[in-house]
């Protein structure tokens, strides 16, 4: 069965190769199908995958998988969440954003400075399927004074994960890609068998 992933990262693609491949699902980035991307418009990280999996199915009529994830700092009441890519402005850099947040924690002390990254997978079977699949993951962690490591992306650097001495950017890729928030949202996706029939 073939299936768009409603995202250009390659990263994401990997990552769900890897997993889907064994049950016969294969996998098409919607930027090679033409797909030009939705505005996250949506306040949840569901209704965001949601309008990008029903528009990637919308146009090419596959099946269709899209993700939405973000960090969570229960110090600011779940921000940034949603709005993780853009919390410095529309077109701010991960450092940026990484930067603002610090400073908006920088009287938070070290008991209150907890945090997760989320995020929600949800694959549907045609562009108004009325029965997506939805699962999700969560990665539980405290945020640090000042960026440490070099490896990952976005909010890695200052992110520490629950049980462990290194932050995100500190510990190696495929740690990272076995511990994530989107693969325990992927491994939840998996169980719930996609390619069977509904
Ligand atoms: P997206 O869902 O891939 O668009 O990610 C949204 C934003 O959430 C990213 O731009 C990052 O700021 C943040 N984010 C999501 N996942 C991660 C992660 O694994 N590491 C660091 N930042 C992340």
């Amino acid at each position: 069965m073939k299936v768009v992933l409603a995202s250009g990262n390659n990263g994401k693609l990997r990552e769900l190769t890897a997993l889907l491949a064994p049950h016969g699902l294969t996998l098409l980035k919607q930027t090679e199908l033409g797909v030009i991307s939705v505005d996250e418009t949506g306040e949840t990280f569901e209704a965001n995958a949601l309008l990008k999996a029903r528009h990637a199915a919308q146009v090419t009529g596959l099946p269709a998988i899209a993700d939405d994830s973000g960090i969570e700092v229960d110090a600011l009441d779940g921000r940034p969440g949603v709005r993780s890519a853009r919390f410095a402005g529309e077109h701010a850099t991960d450092e940026q954003n990484l930067q603002l947040l610090l400073q908006q924690l920088a009287n938070t002390p070290d008991a209150q400075r907890t945090a997760r990254y989320r995020c929600v997978i949800v694959m549907v079977r045609s562009a108004d399927d009325p029965q997506p699949l939805v699962a999700q993951g969560a990665w539980e962690g405290t945020l640090v004074r000042a960026n440490r490591g070099e490896g990952g992306f976005g909010y890695d650097p200052i992110f520490l994960p629950v049980g462990s001495a290194l932050t995100v950017a500190e510990i190696d890729e495929h740690t990272k890609n076995t511990m994530s928030h989107r693969a325990q949202a992927l491994r939840a996706l998996v169980a719930q068998e996609p390619w069977a029939p509904r």
